[in-house]
């Protein structure tokens, strides 16, 4: 190789070099202005929406409950779950017994970057109270400002984008607190019951009458109600001293299905509601539809 050769071969390694690292830099101009999207695993599919909704495209949601066809309370997770939960930065479960399985995953893959939202603890509940958080508004609320505060922490460049979301998310929750209120004022004390105690926070804010609270907590637990719990459902319904039965399709109990069967025969309307929220919908939506469902039984 002459000197004059060997020169350019110089010349033509430094040129690629550089572009190469040209390249690479406006890489990393790119991810600092763009920014990856946040991890998020959520244990239920509700939750995820209001992450997503806060989050918009700057977050990545995983929601692991989200089938129709699944009993919730019955669900054990598997290692697929598992590895969703030890590579997310953020991991929103609804605890108080809900979704055991999810305090067992975190347990196990301990990480200090990963940041953990407790619905049981922002609502301020414990094992043992009822746990469908997302029928209480204000839990919604509190998880969509703790979700704000983790995001505006871990991608604060974006803290801005966070801030408009959070706004837009709490002033949608505005109407259906307003026709809670309104419809609580037609229906307050009115007697009312339910397969599962699925409701049981909406109800209470509505100022109905729950009744049968017993055999519905078997029903969570997968356990068997007492002959005396049941007869005592079946005798409301077949007397019709309740308005409506709130059913929750989502449990497959033999006698859930058949309290079920009775109030059809005994002229007491059904409210159906689900457990997990339904696809394409988000919880604002899911909730109106929920208040229409029950207006309608309650007033036919
Ligand atoms: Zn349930």
């Amino acid at each position: 190789m002459n000197n004059k050769r060997a020169l350019r071969a110089v010349l033509l390694a430094i040129l690629c070099m550089s572009a190469a690292l040209c390249a690479s830099a406006q890489r990393l101009t790119r991810r600092a202005q763009t920014g990856a999207r946040v991890q998020i695993v959520c244990a239920e599919k509700v939750y995820g929406d209001v992450l997503a909704q806060i989050g918009g495209d700057a977050v990545e949601v995983f929601s692991i409950l989200g089938q129709p066809n699944q009993d919730p309370h019955l669900f054990e997770a598997d290692a697929s779950v598992a590895r969703r939960v030890a590579h997310a930065q953020l991991v929103v479960y609804n605890g108080a017994g809900y979704d055991p399985w999810m305090s067992q995953l975190l347990a196990a893959s301990r990480s200090p970057r990963r940041a953990q939202i407790e619905i049981a603890q922002l609502a301020g509940k414990k094992t043992g109270d009822n746990p469908h958080f997302w029928m209480l508004p204000n839990a919604m609320s509190a998880l969509a400002r703790a979700a704000h505060a983790v995001l505006a922490r871990v991608d604060s460049v974006r803290s801005s984008e966070y801030d408009a979301r959070l706004a837009d998310f709490l002033a949608s929750l505005k109407p259906i607190e307003q026709r809670i209120a309104t419809l609580r004022a037609r229906v307050k004390g009115m007697p009312i019951t339910a397969t599962e105690p699925l409701a049981d926070y909406l109800t209470q804010a509505l100022g109905l009458r729950m009744r049968n609270a017993r055999f519905q907590r078997a029903i969570m637990k997968g356990s068997e109600p007492s002959v005396a719990d049941t007869a005592a459902f079946e005798d409301d319904l077949r007397q019709r001293r309740v308005k409506a039965l709130i059913d929750n399709a989502q449990t497959t109990s033999g006698h859930a299905r058949r309290m079920l069967k009775i109030a059809h025969a005994s002229g007491v309307a059904v409210a159906p509601f689900s457990e997990i929220l339904p696809a394409g919908m988000t919880y604002q939506r899911w909730m109106q539809r929920q208040l229409d469902v029950l207006e309608r039984a309650l007033f036919p």
